[in-house]
């Protein structure tokens, strides 16, 4: 499995890191795990082939997590030199499906019917969802009503995603043992709020979850110019480290594709 941090910035607009994306690849699955402003081109500029992207999986449903969604199915419609077929996946919290029918009828029918089949799936907990034959699980998270984390367990390894998310035990303990967890962090400690993380609760996360690796991303600038790393060591964390960059990336187990 092989995971490319495309978007490790926030809401606020940077230019050095673009809303939230993550590309994760393995055997034929090739899936955009959320899709925020800026994602779309962040996708091209790591080289990343968004042409073949097969599953679009979202966390929840603010703008720095979804808003290139449209701009995505357009260049796939618009955007390839062959014209696609191949079916795409949309998956998200419960109320995905409601949100891209609004989107539709905003925008135009091309968004649900784009010359491809596309499927939108609402998520429910405590299911099993097959990704090939690797799985995907969701868990809430305290962010919003319809904040998901998600978990994608495969032959060769495991991936865990926060999306955002404030402090909870039983989160840590959904993403437990994971190869990479990458977490959203999006706050100092001094600016603390219900629903994000920061430095401490993410070591207090980790540290609960004992990923092999830890990936930080969802940085607010706030945050940025310190060593958001050593700051999660510092607050007591062991394990291995790392502060995600747009376009970085990871390998898990071996390469099956
Ligand atoms: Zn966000
Ligand atoms: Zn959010």
């Amino acid at each position: 499995m092989r995971l490319v941090t495309v978007g490790t910035g926030t809401v606020v607009p940077d230019p050095g890191r673009a809303s939230a994306c993550l590309w994760v690849e393995r055997d034929t699955e090739r899936i955009v795990m959320d899709c925020g402003t800026g994602a779309l081109q962040g996708l091209a500029r790591a080289g990343l082939p968004w042409g073949d992207v097969s599953h679009l999986l979202v966390s929840h449903f603010h703008t720095d997590h979804i808003n290139d969604i449209p701009a995505l199915v357009f260049a796939l419609r618009h955007g390839l030199a062959t014209p696609r077929t191949a079916p795409l996946h949309i998956a998200g919290p419960v109320g995905m499906r409601p949100l891209m029918e609004r989107w539709a009828k905003a925008l135009g029918d091309w968004l649900l019917d784009p010359g491809f089949p596309v499927s939108v799936s609402g998520l429910a907990p405590e299911e099993v969802f097959p990704l090939g034959d690797a799985t995907l699980r969701i868990h809430p998270t305290p962010h919003t009503d319809e904040s998901i984390a998600l978990r994608v367990d495969a032959p060769e390894g495991s991936l865990g995603y926060t999306g955002d998310t404030g402090p909870s035990d039983a989160l840590a303990d959904f993403l437990a043992g994971v190869d990479i967890l990458v977490t959203e962090c999006s706050l100092p400690d001094e600016l603390a709020a219900d629903k994000h993380l920061t430095p401490s609760r993410c070591a207090k996360l980790a540290t609960r979850a004992r990923p092999g690796t830890l990936v930080v991303t969802h940085v607010y600038p706030q945050l940025r110019e310190r060593d958001v790393a050593d700051g999660i060591r510092r607050a007591g964390y062991e394990g291995r480290v790392v502060l995600a960059q747009d376009g970085a990336p990871f390998a898990i187990g071996e390469a099956t594709g």
